[in-house]
C-alpha cells in the first residue's frame, strides 16, 4: 500500500489538554479515509499537523514524503479548514483566484466553480453568501490548486441534501484523477458512503483503523432487528437493545444463539432481520464512554 501521509507517534498538548495521545496514522494513496470520532477526540488536531498548520509536541508527521511546513509540500496539498472566514468584500471569483495564484496547474476558474455549483456566485461578495454556499466555496478553493492529498474538515457540515450528495460525486470524481483525500466526518453515513479506509479517534487515541469492513468487523457484533409482540427482556447473548417503534433490534456476538433462545423460549416475533452491523453502530460500541452527544443534528443519519 502506497502511503502519501503519516503520523507516526504523534502528541501534541494544549494547556492541561492532551488532544493527541500518540497517534499513527496512514493516508493511503488514491483512496478517500475518513477520521471519525467524538466532539474533542483529536481529529482537527491531526488535520492540522498533516497540513502543517501545528507542530506535534513529539512524533513524526510526514506528508508526501517531505515535511508540511515546507512551501514544496504545501503546494501539492490542498485543505478546507473546519471553520473559514473570508475577506467579506472580496468575490467568490477573486478568492478562488487568489488561492489558484498560489499553485502551480490549478483548475481553471470557470470550470473551478461551474463544478462547485459557484458559477452564478461568481461576482457576488463572499459577505453575501449563506452558510451553506460559503462552504461549498471552502470545499471548491480544497480542489483548486489540484493538489494530490486534499484535507477536508468537516467538509458537508451545514450543507443540505443535495450539496451533500453532489460532493460525496465530485470526491468520486477527484479519485478517479487520482487524487487522494483525507476528511473527517461526523456523519457515519458519509464516511461508510465515501471511505476506503477508516481511523476512529477518541480522546486523542486511535480505536480502530482499517477498512469499513474490518472496523465494523472489530466489534464482533451483529444486529438482530424484528417485531416482538411483547419486548424481550433479559435475552441472554445480547450487549445492547435499541427500541424503534414496535420494532427492536438486538446486538449480539451470538446471532445463532440468539435466534435459537427466541424461538425456544416461543418468543412471539416477525420480520425477523440478520445483518452486520452498520459503521455508526460500531462506531458507538468503540467509542463508548467518550462524549458524542453533541454532533450536529442531521436528519439523515441513521438511527437505531
Ligand atoms: P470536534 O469533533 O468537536 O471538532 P475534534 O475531534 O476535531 O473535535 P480537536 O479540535 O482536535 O477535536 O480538539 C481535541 C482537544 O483539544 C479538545 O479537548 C479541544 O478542546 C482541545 N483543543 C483544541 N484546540 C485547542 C486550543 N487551541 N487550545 C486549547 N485546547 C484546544
Amino acid at each position: 500500500m502506497d502511503v502519501v501521509a503519516r503520523l507516526h507517534g504523534a502528541r501534541k498538548r494544549y494547556g492541561d489538554t492532551e488532544a493527541l495521545r500518540g497517534v499513527d496514522l496512514e493516508v493511503p494513496a488514491g483512496r478517500v479515509l475518513a477520521l471519525l470520532g467524538p466532539n474533542g477526540a483529536g481529529k482537527t488536531t491531526a488535520v492540522q499537523l498533516l497540513c502543517g498548520l501545528r507542530q506535534a509536541d513529539a512524533g513524526t508527521v510526514e506528508v508526501l514524503g517531505g515535511d508540511p511546513r515546507q512551501p514544496h509540500t504545501r503546494r501539492q496539498l490542498g485543505v478546507t479548514p473546519q471553520e473559514t472566514g473570508f475577506p467579506e468584500a472580496l468575490k467568490v471569483r477573486e478568492v478562488v483566484d487568489l488561492v489558484r495564484a498560489h499553485y502551480p496547474d490549478p483548475w481553471p476558474t470557470d470550470g473551478l466553480l461551474s463544478r462547485f455549483d459557484l458559477a452564478d456566485l461568481a461576482g457576488r461578495q463572499t459577505g453575501g453568501l449563506s452558510g451553506g454556499q460559503k462552504r461549498r466555496l471552502a470545499v471548491a478553493l480544497a480542489f483548486a490548486g489540484r493538489p494530490r492529498l486534499v484535507l477536508l474538515d468537516e467538509p458537508t457540515t451545514g450543507l443540505d441534501v443535495d450539496a451533500r450528495r453532489g460532493l460525496w460525486r465530485l470526491v468520486g470524481e477527484e479519485l478517479a484523477a487520482g487524487r487522494t483525500i483525507l476528511l473527517t466526518t461526523h456523519y457515519l453515513e458519509e464516511a461508510e458512503a465515501l471511505a476506503d479506509h477508516v481511523v476512529v479517534l477518541a480522546g486523542g487515541l486511535v480505536r480502530a483503523s482499517g477498512t469499513v469492513a474490518e472496523v465494523k468487523g472489530r466489534v464482533e457484533l451483529t444486529r438482530v432487528r424484528a417485531r416482538f409482540a411483547v419486548p424481550p427482556d433479559a435475552v441472554p447473548h445480547v450487549v445492547r437493545s435499541a427500541a424503534d417503534g414496535d420494532r427492536t433490534t438486538l446486538f449480539t456476538a451470538d446471532a445463532d444463539g440468539l435466534v435459537r433462545h427466541l424461538v425456544r423460549t416461543g418468543a412471539d416475533f416477525s420480520q425477523l432481520e440478520v445483518s452486520p452491523v452498520s459503521l455508526e453502530e460500531a462506531f458507538l460500541v468503540l467509542t463508548a464512554g467518550e462524549a458524542c452527544d453533541d454532533r450536529p443534528a442531521e436528519p439523515e443519519r441513521a438511527r437505531s
